[in-house]
C-alpha cells in the first residue's frame, strides 16, 4: 500500500505540474504579435493609397506640361508674327505687345504650377519610400515575434505531453479502488492525496492521534477533517 501511495503522490505532483503549464500557456501573450499585424496591415493600405495619389499626380503633371507647350508654341508664334516686320500698323502691334505680355504672364503662373505638382509628387513619393522600409522592419519584427510565439507554445505543448504521457504510466500502475477515490476525490480537492507529517494532515494541517494512523491489511486511510487520502512516510 506504501508503494502505492507513493506512486499516487508522485502522480498528483505531476498533475499539479501539468495544471500550472497549462495555465502558463492559456497566459502567453499575442498582443504585440497581433499589434504588429495590424501595423503593417495600416501600413500597406497608407502606402497603397499614396502610390495611387502620385500615379494622380503623375498624369495631372503630364497634362500641365502638354497645356504649357501649346500655350508657349502658341504665344512664341504670336510673337514671331510681332516681330516678322510685317505687321505695320501701330495700334495693331500696341495690341500685340500687349496680349504677348500678357501670356507670358500666364506662362509664368502656368510654370509655377507644374513645379508644384512635381514637388508634390517627389515628396510623396520620398515619402513611400520612408513608409516602405519601415513596412520591412515591421515584417521582420513580425516574422520574429510570431517564431518565439510559436516556439514558446511548442515547448509548452511538448512538456505538457511528456507530462501527460508519465501521467498514464504512473495511474496504469495504481491499484484500480485506490485510483477511483483518488479521482473522485479531485473532483472536488486540488491535491487529493496528503502526507502525514509529525501527526499532522498535510493539506488541511490538522492534527490526528497516532492510533488513527495505523493502517490494517492495506486499509486506505482518510484525514478526518478534509476527507484527503492520507500518506505516511
Ligand atoms: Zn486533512
Amino acid at each position: 500500500m506504501k508503494q502505492q501511495l507513493e506512486i499516487l503522490c508522485q502522480l498528483q505532483a505531476l498533475e499539479q505540474k501539468r495544471s500550472v503549464l497549462a495555465i502558463q500557456k492559456a497566459k502567453i501573450d499575442a498582443t504585440e504579435v497581433r499589434q504588429l499585424w495590424q501595423e503593417i496591415k495600416f501600413l500597406g493600405q497608407k502606402i497603397a493609397a499614396d502610390q495611387e495619389k502620385i500615379d494622380c499626380l503623375k498624369k495631372v503633371s503630364l497634362r500641365q506640361q502638354e497645356d504649357l507647350a501649346i500655350l508657349i508654341e502658341k504665344c512664341e508664334a504670336a510673337e514671331a508674327k510681332m516681330y516678322s516686320g510685317k505687321i505695320t500698323n501701330l495700334k495693331e502691334l500696341e495690341e500685340m505687345k500687349n496680349k504677348s505680355e500678357a501670356a507670358r504672364k500666364e506662362i509664368g503662373g502656368f510654370e509655377n504650377e507644374v513645379l508644384m505638382t512635381m514637388e508634390q509628387c517627389d515628396q510623396l513619393t520620398n515619402e513611400v519610400v520612408t513608409q516602405e522600409e519601415l513596412l520591412a522592419q515591421k515584417r521582420q519584427q513580425h516574422s520574429q515575434c510570431q517564431h518565439i510565439l510559436v516556439k514558446t507554445l511548442a515547448d509548452f505543448e511538448d512538456q505538457i505531453a511528456k507530462i501527460e504521457a508519465e501521467c498514464k504510466i504512473l495511474s496504469r500502475q495504481v491499484e484500480g479502488e485506490l485510483l477511483r477515490r483518488f479521482r473522485e476525490l479531485s473532483r472536488k480537492q486540488a491535491m487529493p492525496i496528503a502526507r502525514v507529517e509529525n501527526n499532522v494532515c498535510g493539506g488541511c494541517r490538522m492534527s490526528m492521534p497516532a492510533s488513527r494512523l495505523v493502517s490494517v491489511a492495506g486499509e486506505i486511510l482518510h484525514c478526518e477533517n478534509c476527507g484527503r487520502i492520507l500518506y505516511i512516510d
